[in-house]
């Protein structure tokens, strides 16, 4: 076994305390503990129905009538709804608070970084969120909840408002590609950082994965945090297979001697709490994201201190997106 194996934990811990400039990028494996289940692992909801995989399929979700409906039952049933963050969640707001967080690139579509407490304008969800609706046909978007509203009142393929178009949610489906602008922050983000974290994802789906040799060919280290072997525990400076809500405090969360200040428990409720808007409170297009609210920082000198985190542009009409986050590899 390398020696960089043994004592992935505390290693880690060494290889976040001395970063300065942190991108993590994280998978399902973060969000299994609140109780939303992983689409492909033994458990996995394709694994178990693979017809559910069939409701991510664009083409079919657009000329099946039947399809439609059945996504949208799903939808309604979605442990997301009612999940809550986890410790995993909560380090990594520790870490925001910390200075050290750049950019935290999410393959999950849940918005549980968001719930969390984590500056929306630093998380690309890079396979898109379940909590929007677009339209397919005139690109309107907005919050999902309206629109299970709906379904629940018996629409059982609610269609858009304003054209009448087919309605889906904001995620990426098979057949469709990444948002343009979201990759390309992604990937500035992994060339610049000096500690690449990858926590819960089994990074065999691109492009997300392309994040970690992209972040190490310039010069960042490398954490895998994830329960099964990855393809580049290889490449990486630390390898943990503790589970996420336990290794992510130990290795992102503040040191005790600094925590004293932070008492507080950082998830914030998703209606009327304190703390930034939701980023789905309103259509992408008129979104203005607020710029990063963090405190100024007493601690090291970052390399992408103050690194801005814009607004995300609104959905391209013809990026649209569907009920489960996996697009396929290209
Ligand atoms: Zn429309």
């Amino acid at each position: 076994m390398p020696p960089h194996r043994v004592g992935g934990l505390a290693r880690a811990r060494q290889l976040v305390d001395s970063a300065r400039c942190v991108t993590v990028l994280t998978g399902a494996g973060i969000s299994t503990d609140s109780g939303i289940p992983d689409f492909r692992g033994p458990q996995g909801v394709w694994t178990k129905d693979p017809a559910a995989e069939r409701l991510s399929t664009l083409r079919a979700y657009l000329d099946d009538p039947e399809v439609r409906r059945h996504a949208w039952r799903v939808r309604l049933a979605s442990p997301a709804w009612t999940a809550r963050p986890n410790a995993g969640h909560r380090a990594l707001v520790d870490l925001e608070r910390s200075g050290k967080l750049d950019v935290l690139v999410t393959q999950n579509i849940d918005g549980l970084h968001q719930l969390a407490g984590n500056e929306p304008g630093r998380v690309i969800e890079i396979h898109g969120t379940l909590r929007d609706v677009v339209c397919l046909s005139c690109g309107d978007r907005g919050p999902t909840e309206p629109t299970l509203a709906r379904v629940r009142a018996g629409e059982e393929d609610p269609a858009c408002l304003r054209c009448g178009g087919i309605l889906k949610s904001a995620t990426i489906s098979f057949g469709q590609s990444l948002v343009e602008a979201d990759l390309a922050r992604a990937e500035a983000a992994a060339r610049r950082c000096d500690l690449l974290v990858a926590a819960g994802t089994s990074l065999a789906v691109y492009p997300a994965a392309g994040l970690v040799p992209l972040a190490v060919a310039h010069g960042a280290a490398l954490i895998v945090a994830n329960a099964e072997p990855t393809p580049f525990d290889r490449m990486a400076d630390a390898v943990v297979r503790e589970p996420l809500s336990e290794a992510l405090p130990s290795i992102l969360g503040t040191p005790p001697a600094a925590s004293a200040s932070l008492a507080v428990d950082p998830v914030r409720t998703s209606a009327g709490g304190p703390g930034p808007p939701h980023p789905h409170e309103q259509p992408a297009a008129t979104t203005a994201r607020p710029g990063p609210t963090r405190a100024p920082d007493t601690g090291p000198d970052l390399r992408c201190h103050g690194a801005p985190a814009p607004a995300r542009q609104g959905t391209i009409p013809t990026t649209t997106r569907g009920a489960t986050p996996w697009p396929r590899p290209s």
